[in-house]
């Protein structure tokens, strides 16, 4: 049956996070403090996004203790719990991109959508391996500087100011340009975590004796190309690209799509 279940779960869980920063900065708490690039959880696990340490890596810092134990926390966590769990789950630019996505179609502007066949959706690993060799280049964390996501955490914690601009700019460019633009192609840190999590086991699988054909399923999903066997084959969605974000499960009227523990062997 059609539901809203992990949207609802997703957005909980996004607010929430992004509830718990900000709660930090205005009432002190120390349940959650810090950016998506480093945070601590009650003054003692460290958290730290693997990509911005490994653009660090990539300046010649040599990186602290707690921040290579929290790229290692969060790595295996995605390891575990991927493909791209961050981008649907936890990052504040999905929540941006997903409306976008939801207006195209209420509008109807898929149908009038230019063929952008310039923009692969390999454009984001291209990027990523850019982003290490800038900060290797100009000794910063290169994508840190531009980061939308970061830019949003820190509006939403301390205010907007010239930051809201990007944020709107991704959101018109979903909207009006590219379908799935930003997090679909663009964006180095969906890359890094598709990589991550291309072997989780945590994973949607079809079940091809239910499924109807309506593609219903394709037509929610971010990452559509993920999808090459519905109606054909009863397996697991294996690609890292998939950002577990339960849409085609919540879609699916026929019960054809459900979240399952994947065997690696
Ligand atoms: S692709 Fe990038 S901006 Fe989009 S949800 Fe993932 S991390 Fe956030
Ligand atoms: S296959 Fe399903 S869970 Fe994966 S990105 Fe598409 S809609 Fe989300």
């Amino acid at each position: 049956m059609n539901s809203i279940k992990y949207l609802l779960l997703r957005r909980t869980t996004q607010i929430g996070i992004l509830f718990l920063y900000f709660a930090a900065n205005a009432y002190g708490w120390k349940i959650l403090a810090g950016t998506f690039g480093t945070s601590i959880i009650f003054e003692t696990i460290p958290l730290a996004d693997p990509y911005t340490a490994l653009q660090v890596l990539a300046t010649g810092f040599v990186l602290g203790t707690d921040v290579l134990i929290g790229a290692l926390i969060i790595t295996f966590f995605y390891f575990i719990v991927g493909g791209r769990a961050f981008c649907s789950w936890v990052c504040p630019i999905n929540m941006v991109t997903d409306l976008a996505n939801w207006l195209r179609r209420k509008l109807h502007l898929d149908k009038e959508e230019v063929n952008y066949r310039f923009l692969k959706r390999s454009a984001r690993y291209w990027i990523m391996v850019l982003g290490l060799i800038v900060s290797a280049l100009v000794g910063v964390a290169a994508f840190e500087i531009f980061s939308p996501i970061t830019i949003m955490q820190r509006g939403i914690v301390f205010g907007f100011g010239m930051g809201g601009a990007v944020v709107l700019a991704i959101f018109l460019f979903d909207l009006f340009g590219v379908k799935n633009g930003w997090c679909g192609h663009l964006c180095p840190l969906g890359a890094a975590y598709s990589i991550i999590g291309s072997k989780s086991l945590i994973r949607v699988k079809h079940n091809h004796v239910n499924c109807t054909n309506c593609m219903d399923c394709k037509v929610v999903c971010p990452e559509s190309q993920v999808l090459p066997m519905i109606n054909k084959e009863s397996i697991f969605v294996t690609s890292g690209e998939c950002t577990n974000c339960g849409r085609c499960v919540d879609v699916c009227k026929d019960d054809a799509l459900e979240f399952s523990i994947r065997k690696l062997i």
